[in-house]
């Protein structure tokens, strides 16, 4: 049995979160490779150590004095060694990376310092092997990621070692520059070990324990998914749950590895469990709710529109056309509506609708602003009757007026448009229903 375990930020922040990472990796020795992420923040007021190197390296670059910045760096792993009483120095990894400041190599060397420290700490606690990532990820020189490559080398490499830590979010690119992910990318790195590991499991370790069914900012103490397949997580985090780095499940899921997310600070919760496909029956009829304010509905009006060959598409062209994207278009015989985001829609409205007039002629075109999409997802709504019902039942009892309904042909979720002003009393309705009251 192999695992890949990749720890976040929070989970390494000081030398207490180290020991209990260091707990964790000790207690099951399946856990061969471990992927830690640069320090992140202590308490709310804190700074984590990537922002930090950002900021020193804008200095380094506008010939300002970095060095004060670098110390402060510093200061952060130092009290990590020390805090575990290591022997290792960073001494003379910080002679080079502010020699290499100084003749600017470039803003993703600098962030990608964060781990590439934390991993060699990391490596000298745990007795593993360190393995630079700059010589086993690798990117093309546009800059995107190498799959290919990155597997063949890094599954070499891995033979090779029987346990080793192999630090996140960055790679290297064919001039031998050092590249990185978008922020959050040890999720990625994490992903790609264990697609070239062949491990059994990906474990993401952070500071929730798991996918929550719904945003905790609206549902006081919401229950954790405990399984969730990776399409009804695509459809989660695309209506803004986020945990996990979206580029992360690419690797593991077309080589069938399931991901496990778990809580550093409470290692003996499950965690939610993230699959290709399960006959798991989850608890409840949904899996999930998440939801996204600011969005703008166009409904264009236009008679004998059911029996107009391209109507659509002419409609969908003014929308190309200025570079916006749309999120849903139901239809009704003459009418259809497109919903966009709000942000995107309000610089270019004007331009929109003469497109649109210019197009496809329509007989009005009305606009609805304020709106909010609702996503209530659940495998486990194929086989069982009456959850719309019931979700529209509930909308109702709670006083919230329904704008839109879109029901997937997978039956795999269910999104409902309403006023921004009723979002957070729609997912409580909806959480009540099928949580709270398990109808
Ligand atoms: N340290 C990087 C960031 O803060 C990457 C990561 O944590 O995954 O975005």
């Amino acid at each position: 049995m192999v695992k890949v375990v990749k720890f976040g930020g929070s989970s390494l922040a000081s030398a207490a979160q180290f020991s209990k990472v260091g707990d964790i990796i000790r207690s099951d020795e399946s856990r061969k490779y471990v992927i830690p992420s640069a320090p992140g923040k202590r308490n709310d007021k804190d700074t984590k150590v990537t922002d930090m190197l950002y900021q020193c390296y804008a200095a380094a670059e506008a010939d300002e004095d970095f060095k004060p910045k670098l110390k402060k760096i510093k200061e952060r792993y130092d009290s990590i060694i020390n805090g575990l009483h290591l022997k290792v120095s960073l001494e003379e990894e910080f002679r080079i990376i502010a020699e290499n400041f100084a003749n600017k190599a470039g803003k993703e060397y600098a962030a990608s310092r964060g781990e590439y420290l934390n991993g060699i700490i990391m490596a000298a606690y745990l007795g593993y092997e360190f393995i630079d990532a700059a010589e086993v990820v690798f990117f093309d020189k546009n800059g995107d990621f190498d799959p290919e490559k990155t597997n063949r080398v890094m599954s070499k490499r891995l033979k090779k070692a029987e346990r080793a830590v192999i630090p996140g979010f960055y790679g290297s690119k064919e001039d031998g520059t050092v590249h990185t992910f978008s922020r959050g990318g040890s999720d990625i790195t994490g992903s790609i070990v264990a697609k070239a590991a062949d491990a059994d499991l990906y474990e993401n370790w952070t500071d929730v324990s798991g996918f929550l069914i719904a945003d905790p900012s609206i549902i006081q103490n919401p229950e954790v998914i405990k399984v969730i397949t990776y399409r009804e997580l695509r459809e989660l985090s695309y209506m803004g749950a986020t945990v996990l780095h979206e580029d992360a499940v690419f690797p593991v899921r077309k080589a069938g590895i399931p991901i496990n997310i778990r809580n550093t600070n409470k290692p003996g919760d499950e965690g939610t469990l993230i699959v290709e496909n399960t006959c798991h029956h989850s608890k409840y009829t949904i899996t999930g709710i998440a939801g996204k304010k600011g969005f703008v509905a166009v409904n264009i009006d236009k008679d004998m529109m059911n029996s107009e060959v391209g109507f659509g598409r002419k409609v969908l062209t003014a929308f190309e056309q200025n570079g916006i994207s749309f999120e849903h278009m139901p239809s009704g015989i003459d009418t259809m509506t497109v919903f966009v985001h709000q942000e995107e829609f309000e610089g270019k409205e004007q331009q929109v609708l003469s497109a649109i007039n210019r197009l496809a002629d329509p007989d009005t075109i009305d606009l609805e602003a304020d709106l909010a999409l609702i996503a209530v997802v659940g495998r486990g709504m194929r086989s069982t009757r009456g959850t719309a019902g019931r979700i529209f039942s509930a909308l109702s009892h709670a006083n919230v007026n329904v704008k839109m309904i879109d029901q997937g042909s997978s039956e795999l979720n269910i999104i409902i448009g309403v006023a921004n002003s009723d979002f957070e009393t729609a997912i409580e309705a909806i959480y009540d229903i099928f949580v709270k009251t398990q109808l």
